[in-house]
């Protein structure tokens, strides 16, 4: 029985849902509550089978997912069905703060590196990005880096094509909003 509409993925250990763009949190009850909703309604045999073959995974934990993320650097290839957006990450090594929000990285910049405003500011405190996240509930939505084409800023370079997607079905989201950054320094 072929798994319908999830697709297991070796690398992540995560089954990822291409109907609902998200990776089904791991563990049966999350697995069977999944199944249950819109749009799967999956009742009686079909829900225990389905169930089974999940249960035969090797999956990795909600928290473990969180834990072990791919790191900003690890050249993560994006994960097929899951979406794809442009966002924007924090260059501070120690921190790999990331938002796809650029009014959201702007306050973080404001208000986690006030003091070291002097230093940073002939230096990029930002860079833009293209993420992922395993889940797409609001509530476990978790950022990781992946392998993309940038946003062009100037939106002049476009990706050719006239359908735009791509092989894999991803398809990048635009940024929340688009302005020039320029930090503030007091005094
Ligand atoms: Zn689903
Ligand atoms: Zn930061």
């Amino acid at each position: 029985m072929p798994l319908g509409d999830y697709d297991y993925n070796e690398a992540h250990r995560v089954v990822v849902c291409r109907r609902c763009q998200s990776c089904i949190v791991p563990g049966s009850t999350g697995q069977v509550r999944h199944m249950r909703a819109e749009p799967h309604r999956l009742q009686g045999d079909a829900l225990k089978a389905t169930a089974a073959l999940l249960a035969g995974y090797d999956l990795r934990s909600a928290a473990e997912l969180r834990r072990d993320k791919p790191a900003w650097d690890s050249a993560c290839q994006p994960i097929a069905h899951l979406p794809v957006y442009s966002g924007f990450r924090c260059i501070d090594p120690s921190c790999n703060h990331l938002t796809r929000n650029l009014k959201k990285i702007r306050e973080h910049i404001a208000s986690a590196y006030k003091k070291k405003a002097i230093e940073y500011r002939t230096a990029r405190l930002w860079e833009a990005c293209t993420l992922q996240s395993y889940f797409s509930a609001l509530n476990l939505v978790d950022y990781f880096i992946i392998i993309g084409a940038v946003a062009a800023a100037s939106g002049s370079n476009n990706s050719s094509g006239s359908s735009g997607s791509s092989s894999s079905g991803n398809q990048v989201q635009p940024v929340v909003e688009e302005e020039p950054f320029t930090l503030t320094v007091a005094e």
